[in-house]
């Protein structure tokens, strides 16, 4: 059986001003992810996740953020066609495990949903899609909540 390990990781700054977008929910908070595209930091990671299963490069090789077609683009959309490419190579996706890094606000809320929402993208059971969450204990750029981390890895077979 040909199985392949992937893994991915994404950083964005929050500020003022900006939607938080979270595993393809927005979540009420007084700070956004800056980006390009939604800034979308655990779809971001999972699409790496999944591309570097397949050795197909990044995310920034398929979808450049020098390109208008990626403005503000819904990051939901990014990996469906994620997805689209790991199904041409050839590959199924067994599962996802990710956790994000964050000092606030607190995402439990939103886990079932982010769940559901990868699942339906991806085509997968939502068993199959694991979300965690970290804070950093105060340390560092995510501990000032000057930005966040996802991490994500994934199976293919
Ligand atoms: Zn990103």
């Amino acid at each position: 059986m040909n199985i392949r390990i992937g893994y991915g990781i994404d950083f964005h700054q929050l500020v003022e001003g900006r939607d938080l977008w979270i595993g393809g929910v927005k979540i009420p908070h007084t700070k956004g992810a800056l980006g390009h595209s939604d800034a979308d930091v655990l779809l971001h990671a999972i699409c790496d996740a999944l591309l570097g299963a397949a050795a197909l490069g990044d995310i920034g090789v398929h979808f450049p953020d020098t390109s208008q077609e990626f403005k503000n683009i819904d990051s939901k959309i990014l990996l469906a066609r994620t997805r689209q490419l790991i199904t041409d190579a050839g590959y199924q996706i067994g599962n996802i495990d990710s956790t994000l890094c964050l000092e606030a606000p607190k995402i439990k809320p939103y886990v079932a949903a982010m769940r559901t929402t990868i699942a339906e993208i991806l085509g997968i059971a939502e068993t199959a899609v694991s979300i965690k969450a970290t804070t950093t204990e105060k340390m560092g750029f995510v501990g000032r909540e000057e930005g966040l981390v996802a991490h994500a890895t994934c199976l293919l077979f």
